[in-house]
């Protein structure tokens, strides 16, 4: 074989996942390539070493040599700075780069000559869709912020007629209906919630009803570039919160993913919006790491106001690590099969996907 991956331990803190699971291993080394993986890569997500050996990958110990040996290296985010010297020149990095936090490190990746791709920049676009770890990764979160609010709720979610009388079902308000907002609908929706849903872009309103929940309508239209939403002006963000917040306090879960790409997530519920809350109300903020839809929001921490709870969910994905690192691991190899021609890396490649996630110069690969 001609072309060694890597799969190290993830850098960042709390990051459970792995960039490729056992089981897509015989799938590289059909594609030539042979994998080197270090000791306790896939312990977050239960994938031990032997069941990599098993797989077909070699297991070392040696972090500097797995740098140093690897032509592409695979992470599910991205390495630190004291990695980067050991690195291969003329190497590749693949992960969520957070490019818009990570130009230092994305730069020095650049001097060291390694090229770098930023899986957050695929296009959302057919050819894309097999290599689309935004799509895969928020489809957990949506999946983990319904399972959060149903376990954090002092109500039952689904409605019960039984011998002791009828519980009503729990309203829930879901704030953002892209990926995450419309997997975390389907999920209360079978857990049995009544749910209402908003989003700024007016195609969403055909998916929130096709998935049997409300749709909220606020006249205005946000849709942007690539199917993204634009931040809104401030005339708009007051006519949406005279709306929102009637919707609010009528709800018993607030379920927030609303984001806008490369800008701070946009504060739909003010600590005055809370402050009218019935107590026992919970708000799932999927949207913490992008800084919170809701201005109490502490990312990683739960916060209690006036009885009110706020959860700001961290790397919600990283919850459910098994079947996130299998997704993304899938999206991996497709994408790791763009850099590949005859079981080589190609470096001649203009791929627009490739030239469209590359965040430096390095190499001539896209
Ligand atoms: P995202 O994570 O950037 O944002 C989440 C949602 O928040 C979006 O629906 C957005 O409209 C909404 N939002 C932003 N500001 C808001 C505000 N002030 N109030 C309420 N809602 C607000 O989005 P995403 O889930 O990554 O999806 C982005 C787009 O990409 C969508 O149009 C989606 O349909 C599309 N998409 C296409 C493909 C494909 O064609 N292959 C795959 C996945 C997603």
């Amino acid at each position: 074989m001609t072309v060694t991956l890597g799969i190290l331990r993830e850098y960042v803190e709390g990051e459970s996942r792995v960039s490729i699971v056992p089981e897509i291993i015989p799938k590289l080394n059909a594609l030539g390539i042979s994998v080197i993986v270090e000791s306790g890569a896939g312990k977050g997500s239960y994938f031990t070493d032997d069941m990599y050996r098993s797989a077909g990958a070699t297991v070392s110990e040696d972090r500097d040599d797995i740098f140093w040996s690897s032509d592409i290296i695979a992470f599910v985010q991205y390495p630190s700075s004291d990695d980067v010297p050991k690195m291969k020149r003329g190497s590749i990095l693949i992960g969520l780069l957070s490019p818009e936090k990570n130009m230092g490190l994305i730069d020095l990746m650049d001097r060291q000559g390694v090229t770098a791709f930023s899986m957050e920049r695929i296009p959302r676009t057919t050819r894309a869709q097999s290599m689309d770890v935004l799509t895969s990764q928020s489809s957990v979160a949506g999946y983990v912020g319904a399972v959060i609010a149903a376990a954090n709720s002092p109500r039952l979610m689904p409605m019960l007629s039984t011998a002791a009388g009828t519980v009503k079902p729990s309203r829930v308000l879901v704030l953002g209906a892209g990926v995450a907002g419309l997997m975390t609908i389907a999920t209360l929706r079978r857990l049995g919630a009544v749910v209402t849903a908003y989003d700024v872009r007016k195609p969403a309103k055909e998916d929130v009803k096709s998935l049997g929940a409300k749709f909220l309508d606020i006249d205005i239209e946000a849709s942007s570039a690539g199917g993204y939403a634009r931040e809104l002006t401030d005339e708009e963000k007051r006519r949406q919160q005279e709306i929102l917040v009637e919707a609010m306090v009528e709800s018993d879960v607030i379920i927030t993913t609303a984001s806008v790409p490369g800008k701070k997530a946009p504060i739909l519920i003010t600590k005055d919006s809370v402050e009218r809350m019935s107590p026992g109300t919970v708000i799932v903020d999927l949207s913490a790491d992008s800084g919170g839809n809701c201005e109490l929001t502490v990312r990683g921490e739960t916060v209690l106001h006036n009885g009110v709870k706020i959860i700001g969910v961290e790397n919600p994905a990283a919850r459910m690590p098994v079947d996130s690192s299998r997704m993304y691991s899938r999206n991996m190899v497709a994408f790791i099969q763009l850099i590949l021609k005859d079981g080589r890396i190609d470096r001649g490649s203009s791929d627009e996907l490739l030239v469209a996630c590359r965040v430096n110069d390095s190499g001539r690969v896209g």
